[in-house]
Formats: C-alpha cells, sequence, structure tokens
C-alpha cells in the first residue's frame, strides 16, 4: 500500500471540493479563521508519519483535547470517573442540556462538553487552575515528544469571553452537587485545553499512544485496558450525534473538534490527525470527514476488519 500516494490523493481530492461546511462562528476566533485549508497527516508504528496539505499549519484542538484529560483522568480516578460521568452516547449536540437535568447532573459521556467540564472539575482537583493547564499541556506535549505545544491565550480568552452555554452547563451540574470547584476555575481549566494549538502532524503524534497500548517508545502513558476504553468510548461518542454515522461510514474511533480537526486511531496500525476548519450540521469537519471516509476505503483500515 503506497501510503504516501493516498495522502496525496485525498488532499488534492478535497481541494475541488466546494462545500466546505461553515466555520464555527460562536466562539469569535475560530471564526475568523480562513475556511479553504485542509490538513493531514498519518504515523504508523514503524514512526513515519505521511502528510499532505496544511499538515503544518496550527488549529485549535478544541474537543480532541477531551481525549487527553480523560487520559489523565482515569489515570488519577480509576472506575470512580463513572460515578460522575457516564459512558453511553448521548444522541445529542455536543453542548446539549437537556439531559443534564433527568440524570440529575451527570453528563452521559465524557467526550460531550458537560461530561468534559466534569472531567475537568475532577483534574482541578488539588490543583490551581494555572496547575491543571500546566498538567495537560504537559500531558500532550510528552504524549507527542514536543515541548513547543502550547494553548494559543487568544482563543482562550475568546471563549471565556463568550462561551455563556458553557458556563449554564457547569451553573447546573453545580447545583446538582456534581461541580465540586467553583464554576469559574473549572471554566477556565476547561477552555483553555480547549485552546491547545496543534498541527495535524502533532496531534497524530499526540495520539500515538492510543494506537500503541498506551506506550509511546519506552514510556508508558497509561495501561492497555486503558486505552482500550478510551478507544470504546471514542467510537461510540467521539463524534456526539455524528456518531453513528461515523462508526457506519469511517469504522474508526475518532474525536472531532469545533475547529476542524479530527483525530483517529487504528489499533496497532496509525494515528491519523485531519483538519479542515468548515464543520457540517453535527458540528464536525465536513472535509475532515470525507477524508477518513476516502482514507478508511482505499486503505481498509477499520477496527470491524480481521
Ligand atoms: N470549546 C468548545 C465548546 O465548548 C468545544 C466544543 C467542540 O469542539 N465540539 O463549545
Amino acid at each position: 500500500m503506497d501510503l504516501s500516494a493516498i495522502v496525496s490523493e485525498i488532499a488534492e481530492a478535497m481541494q475541488s471540493e466546494t462545500d466546505r461546511g461553515a466555520v464555527a462562528t460562536y466562539i469569535p476566533e475560530l471564526g475568523a479563521v480562513d475556511p479553504d485549508q485542509f490538513g493531514l497527516a498519518i504515523w504508523q508504528p514503524d514512526g513515519e508519519v505521511f502528510a499532505a496539505g496544511d499538515a503544518d499549519t496550527p488549529f485549535s484542538i478544541q474537543s480532541i483535547s477531551k481525549v487527553f484529560t480523560l487520559t489523565l483522568a482515569m489515570r488519577e480516578m480509576g472506575e470512580s470517573l463513572w460515578h460522575r460521568v457516564g459512558i453511553e452516547p448521548s444522541g445529542n449536540p455536543f453542548n446539549s442540556i437537556v439531559q443534564l437535568e433527568a440524570e440529575h447532573g451527570k453528563p452521559r459521556n465524557p467526550l460531550i462538553n458537560a461530561g468534559a467540564i466534569i472531567v475537568a472539575d475532577c483534574l482541578a482537583a488539588g490543583r490551581s487552575a494555572g496547575e491543571a493547564q500546566a498538567a495537560v499541556t504537559g500531558f500532550v506535549q510528552r504524549a507527542a515528544g514536543d515541548a513547543s505545544i502550547a494553548i494559543n491565550p487568544a482563543v482562550a480568552r475568546s471563549e471565556l469571553l463568550t462561551g455563556q452555554r458553557n458556563r449554564a452547563l457547569a451553573h447546573f451540574m453545580s447545583a446538582e452537587g456534581n461541580l465540586r470547584n467553583p464554576v469559574e476555575k473549572v471554566l477556565e481549566i476547561y477552555f483553555a485545553q480547549c485552546a491547545l494549538s496543534l498541527t495535524c502532524r502533532q496531534l497524530a503524534l499526540a495520539g500515538r499512544y492510543l494506537a500503541m497500548e498506551g506506550q509511546v517508545n519506552d514510556d508508558v502513558l497509561t495501561p492497555p485496558h486503558r486505552v482500550r476504553q478510551i478507544l470504546a468510548l471514542m467510537l461510540t461518542c467521539g463524534h456526539y450525534d455524528g456518531s453513528g454515522a461515523f462508526a457506519y461510514r469511517v469504522g474508526i474511533p475518532g474525536k472531532s473538534g469545533v475547529g476542524g480537526g479530527i483525530l483517529a486511531i487504528v489499533p496497532g496500525r496509525a494515528s491519523i490527525a485531519v483538519w479542515s476548519p468548515g464543520l457540517g450540521p453535527n458540528g464536525n469537519s465536513l472535509l475532515g470527514t470525507r477524508a477518513m471516509e476516502l482514507l478508511a476505503a482505499r486503505t481498509g483500515w477499520s477496527v470491524f476488519a480481521p
């Protein structure tokens, strides 16, 4: 299989797509991103990276960060994390509030906003907001083997000033007793993790541990059984109310973000990062999803393949 040719072909095919979706404007800084961009990077266990298009342009990883904070929280809390947040797909938009009331402030899963805010609250225990941000950034740097990875402060500030919907989710969970730290402290951590800025190449490297049972070279980031649990959640919940369609069309666990990125993991075979800022109706990258479909078809990669 000539992965280098496949990657270039996909990037080229995406260039001629006219329907590129719409950039997220509810976070003003993201609304200013040029929608005419597309990047793809694939890391393979032999260390080789195949990249095409704007694979070296940094973008806001947004909800993809939820995978990294989940890894950290599971490491610190183990199964007790599931007293605070569920493991079921929501079938609702990423920022939905409706299920929270019926379920007494316990979010359906850690990959929707409400669930990731609970995860941020867990990471806030015994840490200042700055320490929690440093723990998350440090984890992503370590996973990617790249100490230059950082939070984009303008994006974090942009969401801190406008993120009233996340504020509503946090206050509701606080009223129900599920959020233990002050709302503004938790949101500061959550908005900062969403504002981590990575290129496709850096993101594919950051996902290596998920493709390699938790280990990168000799560094154990998390045990193998945890990786399997995280990948299961990515497959069932990683694309919100578009998770079923992504599993059906692509067949690979993935996590999207409203910055237009997707991290997708083929266990033992590849860590894939794709990015195009325009989003489809469920808030997932339109061209990113299309590219993943093409890639899965061309490579035969699927977690359901023998
Ligand atoms: N920071 C974004 C928000 O909370 C993340 C959402 C996303 O990427 N889907 O709205």
